[in-house]
């Protein structure tokens, strides 16, 4: 298995100064001197540069690399395949840089960009879905024909900007070391769009909006719990939104409560809007009952970050069955497990969920082009799984993991 690389970055506590380190898949940050704890906010995705080791006076150039991290879902023939994907790509096509940031994003701790930077920065021209499809190219190479649906589901996406300078040629600034062999001809990297960075991380306060309580959750959670007034929020373009969200009780002694998404669909071009519809679509084994047709059909998917095979599995597995248990609107008692995987990746991941159920694959797989899928509601509900030692299962839909497993797949 692909080892998915980690990116550390150096920072000061927003509130003491003291130096900290992150993560690149940490989201709630509590200081362990003054013991405040912030939510690092932003409202899109998070921008990184490079440490340089330029000698003095030297005009610093940054140049942008988008850098994905996730899974790759591909609905072939036969099967869904799926592959890890870790890379860098530039952000702006350029023959006079490197395609990719190399492995040095590995070894070097990164920063947050901020405007108050020296340097020119080189605004990004290649816009995120553009990169995706180069790197989509990339990756489906020796994969066999025809490929029915594709989607990236992850991850991790954020801009790294690295630096150079120009000394007749082009120098790597964290290396210090020409990166041609050459001058290249009328090269004036300032005289392309850039300047200083317009974007900042913001650490906003882990506070619930409502009552003004303490949040609560794990340094990669992105939905935080608010255990005053009940309340689970979740990062928006504003802020925090609220959640709607519940529990299912039960389980016995041994358990560890995973979160799943609860997707009401809005499809087009295929009929799937009642549990009869899923009954025909999926071939399942079920006489169509009177109730059925008034039934609406919900998609499910986890909401935290597990391996990719396993994915699928779960989702298929709760889609399929349909959970209509009656929720409680609070929290379990009992262990539960943080939300790590962002909506939108549950949403990216709905059409591949179809495809792992659609029966017969040979007349419904080619129409999937055609289906388009969007959100009309969603909830967050937490299910019971037993756990054994390091096993988590769930007997009923024969479903099984480990914590292990769990947390390797936190880091993609
Ligand atoms: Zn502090
Ligand atoms: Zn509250």
């Amino acid at each position: 298995m692909v080892q998915p690389s980690r990116l550390l970055i150096d920072h000061q506590c927003p509130q003491c100064g003291a130096p900290i380190v992150l993560k690149e898949t940490d989201h709630l940050f509590s200081c362990p001197y003054c013991r405040v704890k912030s939510f690092l906010y932003t409202s899109d995705f998070f921008r990184f540069m490079l440490p340089h080791g330029a000698p003095k006076g030297k005009t610093l150039v940054y140049f942008p690399y988008w850098r994905f991290k996730g899974i790759l879902f591909s609905s072939l023939q036969e099967r869904i395949e799926h592959r890890i994907v870790d890379v860098s790509h530039q952000a702006l096509l350029s023959a006079n840089f490197p395609v990719s940031l190399g492995l040095r994003s590995q070894v070097l701790k990164l920063r947050f960009v901020s405007p108050e930077t020296e340097g020119y920065f080189l605004k990004p021209g290649l816009p995120f879905k553009d990169m995706v499809e180069i790197v989509q190219k990339r990756f489906s190479k020796g994969l066999p024909r025809p490929i029915y649906a594709q989607t990236f589901i992850g991850g991790t996406m954020s801009q790294i900007y690295a630096p150079f300078y120009v000394d007749r040629k082009i120098y790597d600034g964290v290396l210090n070391r020409a990166i041609s062999p050459a001058p290249p001809a009328h090269f004036e990297p300032t005289a392309l769009p850039g300047g200083s960075p317009h974007w900042q991380i913001r650490f906003i306060p882990a506070q619930c909006p409502e009552c003004g309580w303490d949040l609560e959750g794990e340094r990669d959670a992105i939905v935080l719990n608010c255990t005053n007034c009940s309340s689970l929020w979740i990062q928006s373009k504003k802020g925090f939104r609220k959640l709607a969200f519940g529990h299912v009780p039960g389980g016995g002694d041994a358990v560890l409560y995973l979160p799943f998404y609860r997707i009401r669909p809005e499809i087009t071009g295929l009929e799937l809007g009642s549990y009869a519809d899923l009954v025909r679509i999926a071939n399942l084994p079920k006489v169509v009952q009177k109730g059925m047709e008034k039934k609406p059909f919900h998609f499910w998917s986890p909401a935290f970050k597990i391996r990719p095979r396993d994915f699928l599995r779960f989702s298929i597995a709760f889609t399929l069955s349909q959970p209509a248990h009656a929720w409680q609107p609070q929290m379990p008692k009992a262990e539960a497990y943080p939300v790590t995987l962002p909506i939108q990746e549950a949403l990216e991941s709905l059409k591949i969920n179809l495809a792992g159920f659609m029966k017969p694959p040979g007349v419904l797989l080619p129409t999937l082009e055609d289906i388009g899928i969007k959100a009309k509601s969603l909830a967050l509900v937490y299910f019971p799984f037993q756990t054994q030692r390091d096993e988590i299962f769930h007997p009923l839909l024969r479903l099984r993991t480990t914590r292990n497993v769990l947390t390797y797949a936190r880091h993609l």
